[in-house]
This record gives structure tokens, C-alpha cells and sequence, in this order.
């Protein structure tokens, strides 16, 4: 094998790399630098270089497996856990046309399979029947206004809002294993309506497991992007949990926040807890009673710049300082 080759075929796995969607999740790069179908004003991975919708041939996926297989086996060794294997390449991983070969391969390793996708073929049969076939599927919806989506995921011109939201709401009507959303936001967009629209989409699809809120956290392609500020965050979170529940929404801003894991050490605990989700002054003021303590803690935060008081619809609401809006350390 020549040196190119083997350097091709290292790229194709990484990690494992701790996720809070994922747990330990060791990735899968299918897809070369940078293919994909949206050019996304937030890609972390600049501009797209092959903008394309045609599904290709890019890696052998018995490569493919045979590169994860020996990160799994490296893992093992070192007694570390895996409970993901990954798709989340260096573009869109639906174009690969060998995505379904490659994870019936990867099912003999016997760790569940998940695919990152930007979900804008998931209305060709093949690609439905491709994610069919992993256990958890992350779709992006950014935005269900054909203004908003253009201008925020910049989409190949063959590509039509419409039949990919109909295509959505299909693959949730098949699919039998975990299926979750991200919505990223960003600042500088009018986003009006947009939040009751895209929770109303949401909120009928047969089969949704969480809705995630996100933000970017790594350097944009755009410099004029930068994450949605925390008023917009609360108010979209306010909005998804109305229509979809509270417990089926959460943010994912940077911070690997876990509200349901309790240290009993309350600085702690409540910047877990709002790094997921804002909480409503009542609920903070429970839960500093059931630690026996009071509101200077709150006021601790605050004047750390760690936590942030925001106002929604006449209530008061707490949630973890942005890291980027972060004036102190
Ligand atoms: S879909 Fe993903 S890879 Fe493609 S441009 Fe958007 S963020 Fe980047």
C-alpha cells in the first residue's frame, strides 16, 4: 500500500472523542474535505469546496471497517469504552453511496451506529434506506422557512425545502431507533415566527427522541457569524419545550452540562443543570431549599458572570453564561 493510501485509510476513524449526545463516540470520516450539499454559514470546516448532491463512491467501506475495527480493538486495549461509532465526516455522510455497506459491515463489531446528518437527501429511497439502517440518526433542521434556509444553510440549487421536510417527517414514520433534531442559531438573524414553526414541524413527526439547540462552539466559515445570544436561546427553548415537552429539549452550547447527574456540590449542579436547560425561578428556588442554602448563591453566579437572568413572557428564567459571552474567568 502506498503512503497516500495509508494515510487516506487513518483518516477515516477517530477518537473516541466524549460527546454529551453520544457518550464516548468514536468517529467516522466517510466523506473527504469538503464534500457536501449545504455550505452552511456556521461549518466549523469552511466553505464547501464539492458542492454536490450526487450520491458517490469515495472510500472502500471494507477500509472503512477495517480502520474502525483497529481504533475499537486500540480502545479495548486500553479499556476504554465506546458507545457510539460515529458518521459525522468532513461533509455531508449521505453522500457516500456505500453509507448502508459500510454500516452493515460495522454491525459485526456489535456497537451501536450513529449518523450526523444534514438529512438534505433523505428523501431519495436509497439514503432513507441507508439511515434506516443505523440506531441513532441526528437530522439538522435549522430553519422550515425557505428564507432562513438559504440563507443560513446556503443549499445546493437542485435542493427543495419542502420535498426534505416531507422526507423528514417519512424516515420518521420507518425509523425504529433514536432519532434526534438540531436546530442551530445564530446571532444577527430575524428569526420572527420561526421558532413556533420549526417546534410545529417537530412536534409531528411520528418518531423524535430530543431536540437539541445548539450553537456554534468552534470558529465559523463566516466571521460575521456568532452564536445566538442567551435571550434568543431561552425563548427558542421556551417555544420547543411548549410544543414538544420539557424533557424532550435541550441545548447544546459548549458546555458538557449534565442535569441529571448530581455531585451535591450546588455551584455545580445548577451550572449542569442550566448549560442544558433554563431554569424558572421557582424551580431555582426549590432546589437551593433542598440543598439547604439560599439565593446568594444565585447572586454569587451572577456576579461571576456564570450564570445569566433572563425574562420570557413575565418570568424570570437562569441559565449558564454562554463561554463566548463570558466577561471573567
Ligand atoms: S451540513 Fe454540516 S458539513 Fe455541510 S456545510 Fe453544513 S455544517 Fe458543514
Amino acid at each position: 500500500m502506498e503512503v497516500a493510501d495509508l494515510e487516506g485509510v487513518q483518516r477515516l476513524a477517530f477518537g473516541p472523542v466524549p460527546s454529551r449526545r453520544l457518550g464516548k463516540s468514536l468517529g467516522i470520516n466517510n466523506i473527504p474535505a469538503k464534500t457536501c450539499s449545504y455550505s452552511c454559514v456556521y461549518c466549523q470546516l469552511g466553505r464547501t469546496i464539492n458542492m454536490t448532491t450526487e450520491r458517490q463512491a469515495f472510500y472502500k467501506p471494507e477500509d472503512i471497517f477495517m480502520e474502525v475495527k483497529r481504533k475499537v480493538d486500540e480502545a479495548i486495549s486500553r479499556n476504554e469504552r465506546i458507545d457510539y461509532l460515529t458518521f459525522v465526516p468532513d461533509g455531508e455522510p449521505a453522500l457516500d453511496v456505500d453509507l448502508g455497506k459500510a454500516i452493515s459491515l460495522l454491525r459485526q463489531i456489535e456497537i451501536p451506529i450513529a449518523v450526523i446528518t444534514n438529512a438534505s437527501l433523505i428523501w431519495q429511497d436509497d439514503v432513507k434506506e441507508d439511515l434506516l439502517e443505523a440506531n441513532l440518526v441526528s437530522l439538522k433542521v435549522d430553519a422550515v422557512s425557505e428564507d432562513l434556509w438559504r440563507r443560513i444553510n446556503r443549499p445546493h440549487k437542485d435542493l427543495k425545502l419542502n420535498t426534505i421536510l416531507e422526507g423528514i417527517r417519512e424516515f420518521g414514520n420507518e425509523f425504529k431507533g433514536e432519532m434526534i433534531s438540531e436546530t442551530m442559531l445564530i446571532d444577527g438573524i430575524n428569526y420572527g415566527h420561526e421558532f413556533e414553526k420549526i417546534a410545529h414541524f417537530l412536534k409531528h413527526l411520528k418518531r423524535l427522541d430530543k431536540a437539541y439547540i445548539a450553537i456554534p462552539t468552534r470558529p465559523p466559515t463566516e466571521k460575521w457569524v456568532k452564536p445566538a445570544k442567551e435571550e434568543i436561546l431561552n425563548a427558542a427553548f421556551q417555544v420547543f419545550s411548549e410544543k414538544l415537552g420539557v424533557d424532550r429539549v435541550e441545548y447544546l452550547i459548549g458546555y458538557e452540562g449534565n442535569a441529571f447527574a448530581f455531585t451535591g456540590r450546588v455551584e455545580q449542579d445548577l451550572l449542569s443543570i442550566t448549560a442544558v436547560h433554563p431554569m424558572r425561578k421557582e424551580a431555582v428556588k426549590e432546589f437551593l431549599k433542598k440543598a439547604n442554602t439560599d439565593w446568594r448563591v444565585i447572586e454569587k453566579l451572577l456576579k461571576e458572570d456564570k450564570l445569566i437572568e433572563l425574562e420570557y413572557e413575565g418570568n424570570q428564567y437562569y441559565m449558564r453564561r454562554l463561554p463566548s459571552r463570558r466577561k471573567v474567568k
